[in-house]
């Protein structure tokens, strides 16, 4: 028998009627082992890090209330799932008890370590799988089981080989005995078995980590939309599916902003080849994207997506053609801080990058002042215009600049990989920006 892996994101375990259709889709897999991975209810991960964050804060009412409200969420929906038996309600009371005992810690030392906090962000997917498991009465493996990653708490990086040994171990075993099994997205473990997170949004990742590990035959990611679109359905309302989709492709769109695809989740489904797809749990039957090993879109313009908060840093060296090693120190500052740097323009006396606006830009500020006068302009975001064929397709980039020639732009780039080529903006055009160039590409029959 083959083994699917099927992930459901949070608007997918949102209410006690999503999850009914959640296992209406695993049983409709019946001919295959699956391994469900599941995300917290909508809302709750962020519910978390508003608590913990409140208890920091020693508003430890603020921190309780939201705690009974995440509490009263699951025991209701249990209730509507008919599955409020002792064993559920006293798994989901003992993850809130730990919770309020953390709480309570976090508010008398005014302290929150990104440990602590991830142990903490790690209760919305154990929670939520307790439910799923009680639902389709099947087993629920732990995933700091099986996932295990470094201490980078946070955003921990997955160990390959560690993963397909405890894979091995834990997951085959019971997949002998059981048809379905659950598990959690998002979660893993370091090697002193504290809880880690892959990072926000990286159930996605999880899924195409197990695929991988196992050798699934597809790895299936639920969400609320039919599959990868030609846009974020968000800012254009007549985006369309896109069908087929390359590992570059799907990869480039998430890290540009396509929220529908955690940027890590193609590559370990990649070297492992097993195709992707992205369905949706609102109309399981519709239109979804797949990304298959040595597929590709063939389009010169397969997707736009956007990212926001983007901050730009400019650097101004009157006499930078004399200075040997400029960006070599330039980069050297970026590195130091452990800020990833996005878009690299330069100019005979200029440098201008581009970096996520959480970076943290004083301390640049400071660092490169010593190497030339800074200037930094933030609420900027990026739009990313991706295709396989874009490189091939000249044409790209006049339908592009034609379709943003009313907007002004601070940076264009043309990604080394040539399948991708991005413009910042200022975040106030950047809808407007991305409608124009749907328009362009999707609606007027352009390039
Ligand atoms: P889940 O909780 O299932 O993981 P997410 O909210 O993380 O779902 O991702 C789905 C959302 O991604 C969609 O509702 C949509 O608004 C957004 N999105 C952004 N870009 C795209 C795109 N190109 N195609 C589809 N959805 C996109
Ligand atoms: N629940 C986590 C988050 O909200 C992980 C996920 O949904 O993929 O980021
Ligand atoms: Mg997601």
């Amino acid at each position: 028998m083959n083994t699917l892996v099927m992930k459901f994101g949070g608007t997918s375990m949102g209410s006690a009627a999503r999850i009914r259709d959640v296992a209406r889709i695993v049983g409709s897999r019946n001919g295959s082992k699956r391994i469900v991975v599941v995300s917290a209810m909508s809302g709750i991960t962020n519910t978390l890090f508003e608590m913990a964050e409140a208890a920091r804060h020693h508003d430890l009412d603020r921190a309780v209330q939201l705690l009974s409200k995440i509490e009263q969420n699951h025991i209701e929906t249990a209730r509507s799932l008919d599955v409020a038996s002792p064993d559920t309600i006293g798994g989901i009371k003992e993850i809130i008890e730990n919770l309020q005992r953390r709480i309570r810690g976090i508010d008398l030392l005014g302290e929150l370590s990104p440990r602590i906090m991830d142990e903490i962000a790690s209760a919305g997917e154990r929670l939520s799988s307790i439910l799923a498991a009680a639902f389709m009465k099947c087993p629920l493996l732990d995933a700091r089981k099986v996932i295990k990653t470094d201490s980078h708490f946070g955003r921990a990086r997955p160990k390959a080989a560690s993963i397909k040994k405890a894979v091995s171990l834990y997951l085959t075993p019971l997949l002998d005995s059981y048809d379905v099994i659950v598990t959690q997205g998002y979660i893993g473990s370091d090697d002193a078995e504290d809880t880690t997170t892959l990072g926000r949004g990286g159930s996605d990742f999880s899924a195409g980590l197990l695929g991988a590990a196992i050798q699934a035959s597809e790895i299936e990611i639920w969400t609320d939309v039919e599959g990868i679109l030609t846009a974020d359905p968000r800012i254009v309302p007549s985006a369309k599916t896109v069908e087929i989709l390359s590992y570059d492709e799907a990869a480039e769109l998430a890290s540009y902003g396509a929220k529908v695809l955690h940027p890590a989740t193609v590559r370990p489904a990649l070297d492992a080849g097993v195709p992707v797809t992205i369905r949706s749990t609102f109309k399981p039957e519709g239109m979804y994207s797949t990304i298959s090993p040595g597929e590709s879109s063939g389009r010169p313009c397969v997707a736009i997506a956007m990212r926001r908060n983007v901050a730009i840093i400019s650097v101004t060296q009157e006499s930078m053609t004399e200075q040997a090693g400029f960006l070599a120190k330039l980069f050297d500052v970026f590195g130091r801080r452990g800020v990833s740097v996005d878009l690299v323009s330069t100019s005979e006396i200029c440098v201008s990058v581009s970096l996520d606006g959480g970076a943290p830009l004083d301390a640049l500020m400071q660092d490169l002042e010593k190497l030339g006068k800074v200037s930094i302009a933030q609420e900027r975001a990026v739009i990313a215009v991706v295709g396989d064929l874009l490189r091939k397709t000249p044409e790209v980039l006049r339908t592009t600049f034609v379709a943003i020639d009313h907007i002004p732009v601070d940076i264009i780039s043309m990604g080394a990989n040539a399948i991708n080529l991005s413009v910042i903006v200022q975040e106030q055009d950047a809808e407007r920006a991305m409608r124009s160039l749907h328009q362009a590409f999707f609606e007027g029959g352009a390039a």
